[in-house]
């Protein structure tokens, strides 16, 4: 590296917060020694399946309760590939599958519905590079990290291939990014981070206040750094479209259909309430819930967070508030708020506190967090102020310490794959984490199934019994404030 190269630590990132605060989590963590019934009268524990449904703006656009349900998996069923979790990264090792072997049989076992996990709840901000850019950035220096960040092009890419080629309508906007400063003293921050993109090779643009203040019509920022490359999608469209596709391709799709059990061995065995499935591959992609299904339990820290939507805005609202770019927006802060339009011209947005997932199949609602978020996006756009908040929705997403997703093989037969981690920045990344996988399974020696994700150890974050202690302490005294 150059002298005139940022220095390494100081990138500024939407995972950065993540992973943060999952170091700060192994500190409460460290507090928890708490007696079984605060466990039983957590007041926040979320309801059963099903039960914030609706709650969900992108469900409710992609009018989720309308649409068609597969029935569970049933009987005794022998597979090539069996694929474990229907969202992003399920789903997209599904359809790189499909096309690279078409004659195998491929079963994509999903325990709710396609999309019901985080990949249906996020923010739908569609940004390359994320997570890892930074990490490989300080790691292996510009070069490697500009392969990096190209590699995870190929996501955002894929995602264009789904609207393009397969007709999938999920509002795909390439708007861009801008990364806001929140304090005056973060237009440093966003100087350094331009110059990494500098050294990249990777344009992003700096505004000052004044130049910001055109484009956007609120006073709480200084400065903001906009990315060109990134994108916004309704996350649900996406996921429900991307079922669509892959059963086209001849994938067999099953929902309601949770996995109970995995035996692994030469041929690995899976047990769901109705079936008992005998593959010769498996690809778990439950991200968040993996720890709950028994794996990495020590290393992936599932944490919920939330989200939420106004009501469409009139014209005269989004005549006060500028924004005519539409652009994904970020910023600074630790607990960044991240806010983005939807096609009906909502604020979809989201802001820093996260709750420790406590094992329920539903991430529910925490309105301390909801009203918090509220009051900030009124802060941000006080001409707002009288503006209803129609929806209200959390979901649980798996963050690591290094903020590094993980695509990888376990089982001493080397046929178990896994992708997970994507630190609370999924969207393009399990794209690409599922084209991955494919091309490990289909034996593909390709410069993707060497990028620093693959066959990385997740560092460890403390034993599993002591966190949920601590998780326990946690909701019980709203430590996130
Ligand atoms: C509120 C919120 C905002 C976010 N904002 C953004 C954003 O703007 N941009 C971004 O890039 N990322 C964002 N993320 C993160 C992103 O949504 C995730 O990284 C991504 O969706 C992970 O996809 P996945 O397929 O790995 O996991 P999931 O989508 O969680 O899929 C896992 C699936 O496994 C299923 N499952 C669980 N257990 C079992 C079992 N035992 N058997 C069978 N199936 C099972 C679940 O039902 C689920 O459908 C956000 C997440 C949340 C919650």
């Amino acid at each position: 590296m150059s002298d005139s190269q940022p220095k390494p630590g100081k990138w500024i990132s939407r995972r950065a917060f993540l992973a943060g605060a999952a170091v700060g989590g192994a500190g409460v963590w460290a507090a928890g020694v708490m007696p079984r019934w605060m466990l039983a009268k957590d007041p926040h524990r979320p309801p059963k399946l099903y039960e914030y449904f609706v709650d969900n703006y992108w469900f409710d656009s992609a009018k989720m309760y309308d649409d068609r349900i597969n029935p569970p998996l049933k009987g005794r069923q022998r597979v090539d590939i069996a694929i474990i979790g229907g969202g992003f990264a399920g789903l997209s090792t599904a359809y790189n599958l499909a096309r690279r072997l078409p004659g195998q049989r491929i079963v994509l076992i999903e325990g709710a519905r396609c999309g019901y996990g985080a990949s249906g709840r996020n923010g739908g901000f569609a940004d390359v590079g994320q997570p890892g850019v930074s990490f490989v950035y300080d790691a292996q220096g510009p070069e490697a990290a500009r392969a990096y960040y190209d590699a995870t092009r190929l996501g955002l890419q894929q995602i264009r291939t789904f609207v393009d080629d397969y007709g999938v309508d999920c509002e795909l906007e390439l708007t861009g990014s801008t990364m806001l400063a929140a304090e005056e003293s973060h237009i440093d921050q966003l100087v350094e981070e331009k110059a990494r993109f500098d050294q990249m090779g990777i344009r992003n643009d700096l505004m000052d206040r004044a130049e910001l203040r055109r484009k956007l019509h609120s006073d709480r920022f200084f400065g903001g750094l906009y990315d060109p490359n990134h994108a916004i999608v309704n996350p649900a469209k996406l996921a429900r479209g991307m079922k669509d596709v892959v059963e086209t391709l001849g994938v067999e799709v099953s929902e309601r259909s949770k996995v109970l059990r995995m035996d692994p061995g030469s041929t690995v065995r899976l047990v769901t309430e109705f079936a008992e499935v005998f593959a010769d591959k498996v690809v778990i992609a439950l991200n968040g819930y993996a720890p709950q299904f028994g794996l990495f339990k020590n290393r992936l820290l599932p944490v919920n967070i939330y989200a939420s939507a106004t009501e469409p805005l009139s014209e005269a609202q989004l005549q006060s508030i500028g924004w005519a770019g539409r652009e994904g927006l970020w910023d600074t802060r630790s607990d960044f708020m991240y806010l983005r339009l939807s096609a009906d011209n909502r604020i979809v947005f989201g802001e820093g506190g996260m709750i420790p997932y406590d094992g329920s199949p539903s991430s529910g609602n925490y309105q301390p967090i909801l009203d918090a978020m509220q009051r900030s996006l009124l802060v941000t756009f006080p001409q707002l102020e009288g503006v209803r908040f129609t929806h209200n929705w959390g979901g649980t997403i798996g963050v690591t310490r290094d903020g590094m997703p993980s695509v990888g093989t376990l089982g001493d037969a080397d046929n178990i794959f896994h992708a997970v981690a994507f630190n609370g920045e999924g969207v393009v990344m399990t794209q690409l984490a599922g084209r991955i996988v494919a091309e490990r399974i289909a034996g593909e020696d390709t410069p993707l199934v060497h990028l620093a994700m693959v066959d990385k150890q997740m560092p460890y974050i403390g034993p599993e019994l002591v966190r949920n202690l601590g998780a326990a302490v946690y909701r019980q005294l709203d430590l996130w404030h």
